[in-house]
């Protein structure tokens, strides 16, 4: 069973709050932040972060842009979008910037569960492919030697 290590992101604090507790609940690392600028920072700092879970509505910088940039400087981070009324527009574009999935708002917990294990298994295999082509890399190179 792996443990998935997310990263919650959302500009209501209430709604952080409860569903830290409820990950938490289920054995998951949790981090928090309250704006895309703030996740972004946090995930420098975080780079093994499995899956960021991200609200599409924040002020400052928008869900979308957040995702955008998540996309571009930590490829191997997987993304769900969080969306509400009046935002299915911005999951679908979220999903052609490469978003792992999306989910109304608000979400059942096991729903939210089980994408967050999907995510995170791919993820872990993306990794390990890289692993490995870089061990065939080495024994390529040796065997030229
Ligand atoms: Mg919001």
């Amino acid at each position: 069973m792996i443990t998935p290590k997310v990263m919650l992101v959302d500009d209501e604090a209430p709604f952080v709050e409860t569903m830290t507790k409820r990950l938490a609940k289920r054995n998951l690392k949790v981090l928090t932040s309250f704006s895309g600028e703030e996740a972004l920072e946090m995930l420098d700092i975080n780079r093994d972060t499995d899956v960021v879970i991200l609200d599409v509505k924040m002020p400052g910088m928008n869900g979308t842009e957040t995702l955008e940039k998540i996309r571009k400087q930590f490829p191997l981070i997987e993304v769900i979008m969080l969306t509400g009324h009046g935002t299915v527009e911005a999951a679908i574009e979220g999903m052609r910037l490469g978003a792992f999935d999306f989910l109304m708002k608000p979400c059942e917990i096991e729903q939210l569960m089980a994408k967050v294990q999907e995510a995170t298994q791919k993820r872990r295999n993306h990794e390990e492919k890289i692993r490995e082509a870089k061990v065939m890399e080495v024994l390529a190179t040796r065997s030229l030697e």
